[in-house]
This record gives C-alpha cells, structure tokens and sequence, in this order.
C-alpha cells in the first residue's frame, strides 16, 4: 500500500488501543507502509543493564501501525484523506473533503 502521508503531519488514529488521539509522525517506513507517531502506540521493551550498577528494566516506546490505521487532519475539516493534484506540474497534498491544501 502506498501512502501520501508525510513525517511530520498531524494524524487521528482511527483504529486499535490509541483509537480517537492524535500526534505527529515521527518516522514512515515506506515498504511496510507502517508509522511512528510521537507518543502513540507506546509498547513496554526490557533493557537489559548495561553494567553493573545498571539494574536495566523496562522502558515504553513508540511501536510502528499501519499507516492505514491513521487518517491525517485538516485544519478545517479534522480527519480527512489526502487527495493529489498537479499545480504547475507540481504534485500537492490536498484535503478530500474541502479541497484545500494539506
Ligand atoms: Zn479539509
């Protein structure tokens, strides 16, 4: 799956644990079509210690979603999905709802 979503945009998460909240995109692995969203599907790791004073113990961090499991916001409309357009042979993103730029 392709996905028009950039590092960087605001998104809504649409389905799974953090269903209804919104961050920002960290990071977009393109060949899975997954993302990390700041703060957002936060999963618990062990570290192990690193020496001997270091205890390690668990840390949360972002885990990656599928990118079709986020819809990216519109500052008029909210959630929405992302159109292309050519202006002047240059592609932009657009919202599908209200046409405007994203
Ligand atoms: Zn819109």
């Amino acid at each position: 799956m392709r996905t028009r979503l950039k590092k960087g945009d605001q998104v809504r998460i649409i389905a799974g644990k953090d269903k209804g909240k919104q961050g920002r995109i960290l990071k977009i692995d393109r060949p899975s079509a997954r993302l990390i969203v700041e703060g957002l599907n936060m999963v618990k790791k062990t570290q192990r210690p690193k020496n001997q004073n270091d205890k390690g113990g668990i840390i949360e961090i972002e885990a990656l979603m599928r990118a079709s499991n986020v819809m990216v916001i519109c500052r008029k409309c909210g959630p929405t999905r992302i159109a292309a357009k050519l202006d002047d042979e240059k592609k932009i993103r657009i919202c599908r709802k209200c046409g405007g730029a994203l």
